[in-house]
């Protein structure tokens, strides 16, 4: 573990050096550059710069610009720290022109006002600890460049390892749109050569698995400037993968007794008053107003209160419990254009939403078996998970009975526990109405994503006074924990289809079988049509290509679609009654496939889709 810890931060020590050296290398070339915040991110590094009015950098750049970093690199510049005191440290950034450490500097002088507690400590040399205000500065050194920085740093710029400098993107100066706009340069960075190479190849095929390419390509889902952005429509080929996917943790939930209610899609903002939501989330939420009343009214961001309603709507008994609802449904999100990106962030996302109310005896036994189902649905999707605890800090944030969160937190530990699961826990990640379980899933390429949840809420059911009555007759609080196996639909469909490359399993696939004609005869045509009716009657998706192109073409054209299976008809198979279906590459078990007849064939498909199989039978 300790060796771990210790290349994480030598790790980032070198991705933390080569910041500077980036800057140090377009001051070189752009003496006149202006540099914001310079912070380490996943896999790497970036530098807001500002060129000023008359320059711009672009991506043609980088070629000139990493040959710079190489020189410097090559001097093995050491890194030298210093301090300086505060005013000197203002008075450096006023003859250095360097505005935007000056404004951070001012900044940090105010340190313990509200506004020093927004500046990322990453982005700078504050050596403070608390609210006090801030004495010293620390800055580093090498060569002729000099910069603000907390550090830590490798020795010298001749360690930093392994980089390239990936793409610029704009960058309102401290993310206030109000503020000037800044050029983002981002850098990937890794020890060695060959962890730098081994990137560079997940990042290729990441692209070439782009879900909003694929999601064309394969005819899934759309967006309109008219409808607006950040609100997808799926097409009959998406809508079939939809329906399918949205099923599935549906058919897992009325399995462990959820029933199916419904809520609707506007909803007085006083709701979301009382559930405690508007406070938090006020300006996420869409307005909606009435031409009638004065009520206003949001688009619903979440369902949890809605359910709370149908809970309270009458009284309920200790023997009742636990009560289980359950709702697909869309949420919709004001989020920020530019933050908007396919189906991973949109503004009307599909839930696959769920609320248990119980009592405190019945917690165990609800999260044994929702982490159970949650784990049967990505067996069968072919992700690994892993879990996080996510727990609350000290920040005032967290709202409800502080013995009900030790409870829970504790509750939760034990359940990962007794669940042997891998998990780790991270304090301050909990939702503000109590401690959660967060599922993550590893796709294809090693990326990780946030995907089911299970929550428990202790705020809720004290803000809508929701209540049972216990078997001495007395009112108690049930507890309600939330559940979703997917989170949101629209998101868990851009990583899935990443995780797939669009090769979706049969059950999933909006063309199941596809038959090919090797000419247009009447024969061929009706002995091709015989077939859809029969896999239709089986409820399997077929569908013929009988165009007047050659057998090869077709096959690439299914090829493209990646259709899991394809038969060829012609004479032989016309008169022998006998197959030899064509299977996509990743559905090949068996490396040669045998003559069947067609309705075994048929068969074995309608198989594979009930059982959600990844693999062909055949
Ligand atoms: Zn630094
Ligand atoms: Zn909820």
């Amino acid at each position: 573990m300790a060796e771990n810890t210790d290349q994480a931060n030598q790790l980032h020590a070198r991705r933390q050096s080569l910041t500077h050296i980036l800057a140090t290398s377009v001051q070189h070339l752009w003496p006149e550059a202006k540099f914001g915040v310079g912070p380490v991110v996943d896999n790497g590094f970036y530098y807001d710069i500002d060129l000023g009015p008359a320059n711009k950098l672009s991506e043609d750049d980088f070629d000139k610009i990493e040959a710079e970093m190489r020189k410097v690199i090559g001097e093995h510049q050491p890194f030298e720290r210093f301090e300086k005191p505060i005013d000197e440290a203002i008075d450096w950034a006023q003859a250095a022109k360097q505005p935007y450490k000056e404004e951070l500097l001012n900044d940090l002088k105010r340190a313990g006002t509200t506004a020093a507690k927004d500046i990322n400590p990453e982005e700078l040399g504050a050596v403070t600890e608390g609210d006090a205000a801030v004495a010293n500065v620390s800055f580093y050194k090498n060569g002729d460049f000099t910069d603000l920085c907390r550090g830590p740093h490798v020795q010298s710029t001749g360690k930093a390892g392994a980089f390239k400098l990936q793409r610029i993107s704009g960058a309102y100066w401290r993310g206030k749109e109000s503020n000037p706009q800044m050029q983002r340069v981002y850098g990937v960075a890794f020890a060695t050569d060959e962890e730098l190479k081994k990137h560079l190849e997940m990042l290729a095929e990441a692209q070439k698995r782009d879900h909003r390419k694929l999601g064309q390509e394969l005819d899934l889902f759309i967006f309109s400037d008219l409808v607006g952005s950040g609100l997808p429509l799926y097409t009959p080929r998406g809508t079939i993968i939809r329906n399918q996917l949205i099923g599935f943790p549906e058919q897992v939930r009325e399995d462990l007794g959820f029933e199916r209610v419904w809520s609707p899609h506007i909803t007085k903002k006083d709701l979301y008053e009382v559930s405690g939501h508007w406070a938090k989330f006020g300006d996420e939420l869409f307005l909606v107003k009435s031409q009638e009343t004065s009520d206003q009214l949001v688009m619903k961001p979440m369902n949890c209160p809605h359910h709370a309603q149908i809970y309270a709507s009458r009284p309920r008994s200790y023997r009742e419990l636990p009560v289980k609802l359950m709702e697909t449904t869309t949420n919709y999100r004001d989020e920020k254009t530019g933050e908007l990106h396919g189906l991973s962030r949109v503004r009307s996302l599909t839930q696959d939403d769920s609320h248990t109310y119980c009592r405190p005896d019945q917690v165990d036994e609800i999260f044994d078996e929702l982490i159970a189902k949650i784990q049967e649905f990505y067996l069968v999707l072919d992700m690994q998970l892993r879990l996080r605890l996510s727990l609350r800090d000290n920040s005032p944030t967290f709202l409800g009975p502080e013995e009900l969160w030790q409870f829970g937190q504790d509750k939760l530990m034990q359940i990962a526990q007794r669940n042997q699961l891998e998990y780790f826990a991270v304090e301050g990640e909990a939702a503000f109405y109590g401690p959660k379980l967060d599922f993550m899933a590893t796709d294809a390429l090693g990326r990780e994503w946030q995907v089911a949840t299970v929550q428990f809420d202790f705020v809720q059911p004290e803000r809508f006074s929701l209540e049972y009555t216990d078997e001495e007759g007395k009112a108690q609080r049930p507890i309600m924990i939330h559940c979703a196996i997917m989170g949101s639909f629209d998101r868990f469909l851009a990583v899935y289809i990443e995780h797939t490359a669009g090769r979706f399993p049969v059950w999933l696939a909006p063309e199941q079988i596809r038959l090919i004609t090797v000419n247009q005869e009447e024969e061929t045509t009706k002995f091709a049509d015989g077939i859809v009716n029969q896999a239709k009657d089986l409820g399997l998706r077929v569908k013929v290509d009988n165009s007047n192109e050659s057998v090869g073409k077709k096959i690439r054209a299914t090829e493209v679609a990646k259709v899991p299976y394809t038969l060829v008809i012609g004479e032989k198979e016309i008169r022998n009654g006998q197959v030899v279906p064509r299977l996509r590459q990743d559905l090949v078990v068996i490396p040669v496939q045998p003559e069947m007849g067609i309705e075994q064939f048929l068969k074995s498909v309608a198989n594979e889709a009930k059982s959600r199989v990844n693999k062909s039978s055949m």
